[in-house]
């Protein structure tokens, strides 16, 4: 668990959603983002990349 989603958790704990089980929170909280790389034109999941805020191809951070 990253330390992202700890405090996610966390927070997550303090707030009223009674309607809400930790299985529907994780699957709201794990949909896909996808971002276009302006620089090359990558189209990719951030979810799944290590680093949050570079392009997987080219590392570069000009992502939208
Ligand atoms: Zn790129």
């Amino acid at each position: 668990m990253t330390p992202e989603v700890k405090a996610f958790v966390e927070s997550y704990k303090f707030k009223p959603m009674p309607d809400m089980t930790i299985e529907e929170f994780f699957k709201l909280y794990n949909h896909e983002m996808w971002r276009t790389c302006s620089d090359c034109g990558e189209h990719f999941d951030l979810k799944k990349q290590l680093n949050h805020d570079r392009c997987p191809k080219c590392n570069s951070k000009n992502i939208k």
